[in-house]
């Protein structure tokens, strides 16, 4: 299906308000139901927002990773599994926008992408690996130019609802557990048996499935570089930057809900301050404290995009690290807050108050590339890093 382009004319914001307003509306049911949140998803594919960040010349609209981290704070704010679907998506782009415009064929996906608002997938974990992403046990099999993978991919988000998937494997047979390569697989080159049904606490309707994968493709749809360059020049900073957009926007809601709820008591007693007034004041230097993290994050990002030297750094990747630390700890500590302010009454579901579906979502951003495996990488680097104190950036 081709998506119409005039719409392009208006800012990223106006059209990301329209997906944010039909996210918000099935939020609950989405969570509720722990199914994938498919409206927002059209709504997001109608507003062409899945291609914004491919270049112009391929088709897209050469979106920045700051006005990107924007729109995932923006539907983060109205429903956060909307939000990570959008990010996560944009997080696997950016490896093909950053490392892809070279390959023929990488380039001519990115124009099928914003011609048909395709929706890619990531595949990284793996059974017996977990959460480390770099490192495989699957290897890709190439043989008369076609390659085949096969892997026990135990979280795959929205991997029954992706039209392709980039999944990481060691570049051979005889590759070392960290000689990886990212290939790209179109829906229709692989079957994907589902092992592992994802019923969650929070971040339901990301709908991440464990799945037996199987793709046999070209072998020219490897990415040309090897994924260990992808993973610290533009993977782990994409992903620590837009998760933590989407982070925001849940603790921004909160926020907004604690406030609305700190301001009734306030009109129904005037005169007398209520009780949950200090501790708004409180959440709004955590939530100012978020927001600074991921700015200066986001700015250290764009800074060294041109600089490769300094994006395969120690220091970029500390500086990474602590933006991912930081953002998913904090946001636990304001969502706790604002229950303390609403009460029972954020306890509730189904009030204008509820904060438990807040809550449920938030506690994944620790576990998201467990908080313990990052800190582990910061710490080895540390030994030899001297850490950047300045000011200036
Ligand atoms: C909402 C959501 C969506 C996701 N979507 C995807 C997706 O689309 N594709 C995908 O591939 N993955 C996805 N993941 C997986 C994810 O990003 C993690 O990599 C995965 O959840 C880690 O699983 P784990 O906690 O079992 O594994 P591990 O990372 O192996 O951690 C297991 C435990 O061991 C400890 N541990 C392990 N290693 C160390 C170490 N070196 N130092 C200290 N402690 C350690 C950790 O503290 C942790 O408690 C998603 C996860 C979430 C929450």
């Amino acid at each position: 299906m081709n998506f119409p382009v005039k719409i392009t004319e208006e800012s990223f914001a106006a059209r990301a308000a329209r997906v944010v307003a039909i996210a918000a509306k099935y939020a609950d049911t989405v969570d509720f139901e722990g199914r994938f949140p498919q409206e927002a998803v059209d709504s997001m594919k109608a507003e062409r927002l899945l291609s914004i960040q491919i270049p112009r010349n391929l088709g897209g609209e050469s979106a920045t990773t700051t006005e990107i981290a924007e729109l995932c704070s923006m539907l983060g704010q109205a429903c956060a599994a909307s939000a990570m679907v959008f990010a996560m998506h944009h997080i696997k782009l950016s490896s093909l926008v950053e490392h892809g415009a070279d390959s023929v064929w990488h380039a001519d996906f990115m124009r099928r992408i914003a011609a048909d608002q395709l929706l890619i997938g990531s595949a990284t974990t793996e059974g017996g690996i977990g959460g480390n992403l770099r490192n495989s046990i699957c290897a890709v099999h190439v043989e008369d130019g076609v390659c085949r993978l096969e892997k026990d991919a135990t979280v795959i988000s929205y991997g029954a609802h992706a039209d392709a998937i980039l999944i990481t494997s060691r570049a051979h047979a005889d590759a070392a557990p960290s000689d990886q390569v990212l290939t790209t697989f179109l829906k229709d080159q692989y079957t994907l048996e589902r092992t592992h049904v994802w019923n969650t606490l929070g971040m339901r309707g990301t709908c991440s499935d464990g799945f037996l994968f199987k793709g046999e493709a070209p072998a020219q749809q490897i990415l040309p570089k090897p994924f260990a360059e992808i993973a610290a020049q533009s993977m782990l900073a994409s992903s620590h930057l837009l998760w933590s957009g989407v982070w925001y926007g849940i603790a921004i809601d909160a926020f907004s809900r604690a406030q609305a709820f700190v301001r009734a008591a306030a009109r129904k007693s005037p005169g007398a301050p209520p009780p949950g007034a200090l501790r708004l004041a409180e959440v709004s230097n955590l939530l100012q404290m978020v927001k600074s993290n991921v700015v200066a994050g986001l700015k250290a990002y764009e800074d060294a995009k041109a600089n490769p030297d300094k994006l395969s750094s120690m220091g970029f990747a500390v500086a990474m690290n602590n933006v991912k630390i930081a953002s998913s700890e904090t946001i636990l500590e304001i969502v706790n807050h604002t229950m303390l302010i609403c009460g029972i009454m954020g306890y509730k579901n189904g009030t204008p108050f509820s904060l438990g579906r807040h809550l449920r979502d938030a506690h994944s951003a620790q576990l998201m590339i467990s908080n313990d495996r990052i800190l582990g990488n910061t710490s080895s680097m540390l030994l030899v890093h001297k850490q950047d104190t300045s000011l200036l950036g």
